[in-house]
């Protein structure tokens, strides 16, 4: 099983985009439990110091592996510095205890602390980072469930059964046992659900925002203009549109580059969106042309709004050369209920404000 888990967490991989980080771990992951479990079983058959000393080492490597590959997945750094100095300091304990003075109990309490400390901190790190979702709180819940089955045993270790070894069938260590198979396949299939989860966010964002300038896309802005706008029918209130142009920006690129150009639709969207409220939408309508809805917003309100927009492109900043912009305000009327009809009067109102002389405000 945790070879099938290696190899499709692998594949999975190669197809996935790589912004999707951590899978790699989480396929070698299995892949070192696959290998643990070859070394426990030959027990007996290969000298003890592999089939318990490494062993032990071995299967701490696969779930080391499962939270450096979560670290990742957040955009975090594993901190393997640390994860070596354990498995360095479990390996004198593991080493005596095999060989010295053998005790299984003894080792099991030891690997089952750490394994269990290990997967909480997963649990942990997925539950406060990761988005409220079914694969995310199944993941942690797995990692909770498995933790506690090596708490129990942890635990009963203390009141060691005569002659208790890996492969005595008490209650306990079939439980033990089998639940480490079981919840392998089932946190396979919680991190294959949450990389899923991810690459559909990374999709959805890709098609709801602009790649230069990160914000809104038109379709996805004028939806949301639409429900506004059904929301302010329903309940009678205000909501206002600005369609903003930045101007001569052709004689930018023409002087500057192109390059610059972008820098400067950048700089403008930061400029823009330091002045907004949560529930404020920016968006870019096209190639230098950005629109702003501004729910439960007056006329008057919508001035001021543009007004500090004016003021805050002209503040100098080094490095860009200088812009201005042209800004149309429309705000819905009760005897007006589309959204065409809303954004027709802004962009009237644009074109009057290219018209009168460029950097300044027009109502329509
Ligand atoms: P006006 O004051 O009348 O708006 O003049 P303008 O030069 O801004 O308007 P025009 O529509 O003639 O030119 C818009 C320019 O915007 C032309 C195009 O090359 C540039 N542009 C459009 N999209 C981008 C972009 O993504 N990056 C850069 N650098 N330039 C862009
Ligand atoms: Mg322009
Ligand atoms: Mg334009």
């Amino acid at each position: 099983m945790g070879l099938l888990l290696a190899f499709m967490t692998f594949f999975l991989r190669l197809s996935y985009p790589r912004s999707i980080r951590g899978l790699g771990l989480w396929a070698a992951a299995p892949a070192w439990v696959f290998l643990s479990t070859l070394l426990f079983a030959g027990r007996g058959v290969f000298p003890d110091f592999l089939t318990i000393v490494v062993a032990n080492l071995v299967i701490l490597t696969g779930v080391i592996c499962y939270h450096a590959g979560i670290v990742r997945f957040f955009g975090g750094r594993p901190a393997w510095p640390l994860w070596i100095a354990l498995l360095v300091l479990m390996t004198p304990p593991l080493y005596w205890y095999a060989l010295v003075e053998p005790n299984y109990n003894a080792r099991l309490v030891l690997v089952c602390l750490v394994w269990a400390g290990i997967l909480l901190s997963m649990a942990w790190r997925i539950w406060r980072q990761g988005p409220a979702t079914f694969s995310t709180r199944f993941t942690a819940i797995v990692l909770v469930v498995h933790a506690a089955v090596l708490l129990l045993r942890f635990f009963s270790a203390w009141r060691p059964l005569a002659e208790e070894g890996l492969f005595t069938p008490t209650r306990v260590q079939t439980l033990y046992v089998g639940s480490n198979a079981l919840m392998l396949l089932a946190l396979g299939m919680g991190l294959i659900l949450m990389a899923g989860d991810r690459l559909r966010a990374e999709f959805e964002h890709l098609a709801s925002h602009d790649a230069l300038t990160n914000v809104l896309t038109r379709r996805v802005f004028l939806d949301a203009c639409e429900q506004e706008l059904a929301r302010c029918r329903r309940h009678g209130r205000s909501m206002a549109l600005l369609l903003l142009d930045i101007d001569h920006f052709k004689a930018i690129n023409d002087t500057h580059g192109h390059q610059m150009g972008d820098r400067v639709l950048v700089d403008l969207v930061g400029r823009i969106a330091s002045l907004l409220r949560r529930p404020d939408q920016l968006a870019r309508f096209g190639g230098e042309e950005f629109v702003l809805l501004l729910p439960e917003t007056s006329q008057e309100e919508a001035i001021t709004v543009a007004e500090r927009i004016l003021a805050r492109v002209a503040e100098p900043r080094d490095g860009l050369p200088p812009i201005t912009v042209s800004i149309g305000v429309a705000t819905n009327r009760s005897d007006e209920d589309r959204m065409d009809a809303l954004l027709a009067r802004a962009d009237k109102a644009l074109y009057k404000a290219k018209d009168e002389g460029r950097n300044r405000i027009e109502v329509a």
